[in-house]
């Protein structure tokens, strides 16, 4: 990836490129924005500019895409560029301690590393504490990129310890032009670059089908609103449980009509702005933190739509 394959953010690129030709790039960055927007794509990016083999690569802003440093980052290969995941929904101390110690070595090209932290907020708060001191003081020619979707997430401390760039949604016109690249038909495309939210990963990501399929079905229950006997949401949960290869894409449709419906009740009524969408939206992130953790997923879903009774579902059979 090269900064100009990235689509949109032309915001944080250009403050990227500037503070590469200054040479003043910073150990510690935040980059953060909602999910799928391609913060991490732009990580990759600047990682391919800091690691590239070409004297000039950092003041024409891009890396030369013909040494072997820029190759090994295209294929996923650079033993200097380091990606932390979490495993089991959180980063671990553990994890930490071993980036700090793969950091200490010494870079095997270039003489820089560099270390992209996807979903920082997974961070417990012991390995928040501990990736501190390499914040504080991160070792000569290390940059690390913390990605988040929102920089409340993540222990004010760490924060102030990093350089923060936002990533706005990209206008519904260049999700479109994304899609129909990919060679989606463009009917299909107009309607998902619609509820994409300017987020194009999701949706480059989907099967097409069955991201609209799942979407419809997600518009509908939040259209219902109050209009439902409990009883829909226990039979609801019961089939989306039993779809497991479903189930996320139609948590992250119901997620999406939650949020437009709490947006346009904040418009449109804003003195009872709360009409249960937020908590709905709240127990929606702890369902997924329950799944992610093996939890019964009928009982977790029982869980959500119950919760949502008063709100969604009318009390009675
Ligand atoms: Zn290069």
């Amino acid at each position: 990836m090269t900064f100009s394959e990235v689509s949109g953010h032309q915001r944080p690129l250009r403050v990227l490129q500037r503070v590469l030709a200054s040479g003043r790039v910073p150990h510690a960055q935040l980059f953060w924005g909602p999910e799928g927007v391609g913060k991490e794509l732009v990580a990759r990016a600047l990682a391919r500019v800091l690691l590239c083999a070409d004297p000039g690569a950092r003041d024409r802003g891009e890396g030369c895409g013909r040494c072997g440093p820029c190759a090994k980052c295209d294929g996923g290969s650079h033993p200097d560029l380091h990606l932390v995941v979490a495993q089991k929904a959180s980063i671990s101390v553990d994890d930490v301690r071993r980036l700090q110690e793969t950091l200490a070595y010494q870079a095997f090209e270039r003489g820089c590393k560099v270390a992209i932290i996807r979903d920082a907020f997974r961070l417990t708060r012991e390995a928040a504490n501990a990736l501190l001191k390499t914040l504080e003081e991160p070792p000569a020619g290390v940059y690390l990129v913390l990605l988040a979707h929102h920089r409340n997430q993540l222990l004010p401390t760490l924060v102030s310890r990093c350089q923060a760039l936002r990533f706005d949604p990209l206008p519904e016109a260049e999700v479109l032009r994304l899609l129909t690249e990919r060679g989606v038909e463009a009917a299909t495309a107009a309607a998902m670059a619609a509820v994409s939210g300017g987020c194009p990963g999701p949706v480059l990501d989907a099967d097409p089908e069955e991201f609209l399929a799942a979407d419809r079905e997600a518009g509908e229950v939040v259209a219902q609103w109050g209009r439902q006997p409990a009883g829909r949401g226990f039979a609801l949960a019961s089939g989306w449980a039993a779809d497991k290869d479903r189930l996320g894409t139609r948590l992250d449709g119901l997620e999406r009509h939650l949020r437009r419906r709490a947006r346009e009740q904040a418009v449109s009524h804003p003195a009872d702005a709360d009409g249960g969408e937020l908590d709905a939206l709240a127990g929606l992130t702890t369902l997924r933190y329950l799944l992610e953790r093996n939890v019964n997923a009928q009982l977790a879903l029982d869980a959500l739509f119950l919760g949502m009774l008063g709100h969604l579902w009318e009390e009675g059979p």
